[in-house]
This record gives structure tokens, C-alpha cells and sequence, in this order.
């Protein structure tokens, strides 16, 4: 309801109401009723419609958007309190120091740390890798969502309201399959289900393609008219990113990493905890966490579709007026922490002057790999072993990583080292590619 105040364009049924479809998992009778029809959408584009508008309303409210500024880490005071963040101006080169009494964390997933993934190149967990950094724990990292339909070779994603409005998946053999592993929810499975049944009919042998290693998902037996109307945004990405006409061929898709249950721990106000046995509920005063760096554990270690509005719209509320409650307006902005900005600045440097002989994108392209293979949609002892290894060797590396663009403006070499690149001279506190994953 406050999304439509706000302004969000809604699709529309004929009787003016706001257009709902089901989406995987959403069932009732705890699953052995039929699907319901739950999720408010905007055609296939409502987080599109969502951005849009709070971002016109955030404008209306005069918040001030500091925008291409990077943050590199977290100012902590001596007590443990946040006082800020550095960052660093992308557009100019120039570093600002960001003084708050409350400083919320809202840098999004860390879908980027394995190989194929439906988020921006921007979710590679920079916020978990400040928190990790300043000391603080991570919460339920090996909790990530693996969409059943991204697109073969790209990862794009293809929405689930596309089995929602009736798509369907198929095997090599023509085989309806989900009608096998879940009779009653069928292709409207939660994902996690639909995930591993893709997963495991490739295994066997039964993938379509060349190379039999992903799966068909059809859309060519609706009227086009409700692909127009409902699924145009997926009509496009079907056509670039495939090649497809999705009127007449079905969609080469695979099971791709989507959403990050885990991350920083946070409760219902979006306060960041670091908790001790005899205080498990203990905050970090100044910090908090909304949206999907946060894990306010509502997901449990899987989330169904269209609930991540929980942790942006609910708790990104809660944060805001939280944060309200609790700053003392009368008190003055925490002093400068010299100490600390020059830890900051002192990593910042190190990584922009690295010299050594790896350059940063083969070491990230070798991280994205070893996650996708070895943390993927099955994971057992032996390949979580084998990751560990893997994984350890290549962070090994590290200290000997290159960046071969030393300027300050536009760096993207330098911001893709930043987010990988170790904290110190330790293996602690890396950012990004989630060890808890691994
Ligand atoms: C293709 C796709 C479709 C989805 N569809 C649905 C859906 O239908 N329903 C649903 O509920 N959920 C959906 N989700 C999930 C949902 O969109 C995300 O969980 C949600 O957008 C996360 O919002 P966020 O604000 O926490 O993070 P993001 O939207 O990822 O925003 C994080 C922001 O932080 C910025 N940032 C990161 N690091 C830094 C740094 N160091 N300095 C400065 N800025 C930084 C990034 O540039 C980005 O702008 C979808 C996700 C994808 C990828």
C-alpha cells in the first residue's frame, strides 16, 4: 500500500485493482493447496518502477545523493562506535570523509563473488567486506539463491513471473519434468526445488544443447498478447541475450546465484549486532545494515520470490526512523579519527600501487570460478574441500596482485582490487568473495 502511495505504476486488472501473479513457492495449504496469486507486479519491470519512484520521492523529501562517490571502509571510533565512511569521488579522484552519527549500510548482494550471477557488477559485498574489516562478524554467508532461470551463457535473469504466466520447463527429452519432482506446485516450485531438479536432469544426461548442460524454459505456447503486456521486459532480454524469439523458441536457461540471505547481522530496526555470549542482542552503536547486505534473518536460507521488499522497503523504514530515535541532534559529530583514516588511506595505497605480477581480473576470475564450481547448487564435503583449497591458494596470491592504472579518476582496475584485496598483511577480514561461502 505504501509503494502505491508513493507513486509505483502498478499493473492493473480490469476492475481497477492492483495485477497479481504467483511466483515459485507462493502456495497455500503449506503447499498442497494451489498456487496463490500474491505478487504485485509492473508488468515484468516493478523493481524498475519501484527505483524509479522512490527515487523521485527521495528527491521530493531533499535528500542529497552523493553520486559516483565509492566508500572504501568504515570509520570506527575507539569505542567501537561507526563514525563514518571514507570515500573516494570516482569523477574527479578527490576523498571525502563522511562524518555521521548514524551511518547505514546499503551496498547491496554479493551475488558477484561466483562466476554467473542475475545482479549488477557492483554486488560484489563491498559493505560485508567493511564490516569484516572493521573487526565485526557476517552472518549466514553460505546462505545465496540460486534462480532457476538465468539465461544460458549471460546469467540474465528471466523473471519467475514468466513460469507464472504459465511457462514451463523442459529436458532433452521433451519432458515436462517438474511434473515428476513436484506434482503439485509443478514449475511454480520454490526456487531452491526448481534449482536442484534443473541441476540434477543435467547430471543425468537429460540437458538440452550441444553440450546437454542446461535446460528449456517455454513461453512459445502463450498468446503473444500477454507477452506484450505482461513479460515485455524478458521478451527483450530473451531476444538480446539469447537470440530468441520467444513467440516461437523457448529460452536456453540454467540455475544462476540471485539473492544473499546472509550477510551483515542486523534486527528489526537494521541495527548492526555484534553479538557476545552474554549479550547476544549487542549493537553496534552508529551502524546499520538494510536491504540485501543485511540479514535480518527473515529468509530463513532461502527467500521466496518478491520478498526482498522485506528487506528494502520494511527495514530500510525501520532503519530511517530507528535512526531518529536514537541520534542526539544536540550532541556534535564525531571528532576525526586520524588513526583510522590513515589505516584507510594506507590500504587504499597499498592496492593502487601493487606491483606485483597478477593482474586483479584473472585473480577475481579465478575466485568467481572456484565459487561457481566448487559452492554451486549441490554442495557436499568434497567440493566445499576442494573450494577451501582452491580458494586459500588464490588468496595466497594476493600480495603478488598488479594493477596496471594508477590515476584516481575513473580506476576501474583499482575499484575491482579494492573489492577482492586483502585488509592487511593478514588473511583476515577479506572482503567480497564471501568466505563463509566457500
Ligand atoms: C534481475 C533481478 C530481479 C529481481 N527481481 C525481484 C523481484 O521481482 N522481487 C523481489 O522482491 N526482489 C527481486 N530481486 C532482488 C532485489 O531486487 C534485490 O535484493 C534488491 O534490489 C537489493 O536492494 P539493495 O538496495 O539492498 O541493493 P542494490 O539494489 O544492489 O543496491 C546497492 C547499491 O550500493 C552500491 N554500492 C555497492 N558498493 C558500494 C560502495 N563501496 N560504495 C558506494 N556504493 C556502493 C551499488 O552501486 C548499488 O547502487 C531481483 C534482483 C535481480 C538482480
Amino acid at each position: 500500500m505504501s509503494l502505491e502511495h508513493y507513486g509505483v505504476p502498478f499493473s492493473r486488472t480490469e476492475d481497477g485493482k492492483i495485477y497479481q501473479r504467483p511466483f515459485g513457492g507462493h502456495m497455500t495449504e503449506f503447499g498442497d493447496g494451489p498456487p496463490v496469486q500474491r505478487t504485485c507486479a509492473a508488468a515484468d519491470r516493478t523493481g524498475h518502477a519501484i527505483l524509479h519512484t522512490l527515487y523521485g520521492q527521495s528527491l521530493r523529501n531533499n535528500a542529497q545523493f552523493f553520486v559516483e562517490y565509492f566508500a572504501l571502509d568504515l570509520i570506527m571510533g575507539d569505542d567501537g562506535a561507526c563514525q563514518g565512511v571514507i570515500a573516494w569521488k570516482l569523477d574527479d579522484g578527490t576523498m571525502h570523509r563522511f562524518r555521521a552519527k548514524s551511518t547505514v549500510l546499503a551496498t547491496g548482494g554479493y551475488g558477484r563473488s561466483f562466476f554467473s550471477a542475475t545482479s549488477a557488477h557492483t554486488c560484489t559485498g563491498d559493505g560485508n567486506g567493511m564490516v569484516a574489516r572493521a573487526g565485526l562478524p557476517l552472518q549466514d554467508m553460505e546462505f545465496v539463491q540460486f534462480h532457476p532461470t538465468g539465461v544460458y551463457g549471460s546469467g540474465v535473469l528471466i523473471t519467475e513471473g514468466a513460469r507464472g504466466e504459465g511457462g514451463y520447463l523442459t529436458n532433452s527429452e521433451g519432458e515436462r519434468f517438474m511434473e515428476r519432482y513436484a506434482p503439485n506446485a509443478k514449475d511454480l516450485a520454490s526456487r531452491d526445488v526448481v534449482s536442484r531438479c534443473m541441476t540434477l536432469e543435467i547430471r543425468e544426461g537429460r540437458g538440452v544443447g550441444p553440450k546437454k548442460d542446461h535446460i528449456f524454459l517455454h513461453l512459445d505456447h502463450l498468446d503473444p498478447k500477454v507477452l506484450h503486456q505482461r513479460l515485455p521486459g524478458i521478451t527483450e532480454s530473451a531476444r538480446i541475450f539469447a537470440g530468441v524469439d520467444l513467440t516461437r523458441e523457448p529460452i536456453p536457461v540454467l540455475p544462476t546465484v540471485h539473492y544473499n540471505m546472509g550477510g551483515i547481522p542486523a534486527n528489526y530496526h537494521g541495527e548492526v549486532l555484534n553479538p557476545t555470549d552474554a549479550e547476544p542482542d549487542r549493537i553496534v552503536p552508529g551502524l546499520m545494515a538494510v536491504g540485501e547486505a543485511a540479514c535480518a534473518s527473515v529468509h530463513g536460507a532461502n527467500r521466496l520470490g518478491s520478498n526482498s521488499l522485506t528487506d528494502l522497503v520494511v527495514f530500510g523504514r525501520a532503519a530511517a526512523l530507528r535512526a531518529g530515535e536514537v541520534i542526539d541532534r544536540a550532541a556534535p559529530i564525531p571528532a576525526i579519527n586520524k588513526a583510522q583514516d590513515d589505516k584507510i588511506m594506507a590500504r587504499f595505497d597499498r592496492l593502487r600501487n601493487a606491483n606485483g605480477s597478477k593482474p586483479t581480473a584473472e585473480l577475481r576470475d579465478a575466485m568467481q570460478r572456484i565459487m561457481q564450481e566448487d559452492a554451486a547448487v549441490f554442495r557436499t564435503g568434497e567440493t566445499l574441500q576442494s573450494g577451501v583449497t582452491r580458494m586459500s591458494e588464490i588468496y595466497g596470491q594476493l600480495p603478488d596482485i598488479k594493477v596496471t592504472d594508477r590515476s584516481l579518476i575513473w580506476n576501474t582496475d583499482l575499484v575491482e582490487t579494492l573489492e577482492p584485496g586483502k585488509s592487511d598483511g593478514q588473511c583476515h577480514g577479506h572482503s567480497g568473495f564471501g568466505r563463509g561461502a566457500a
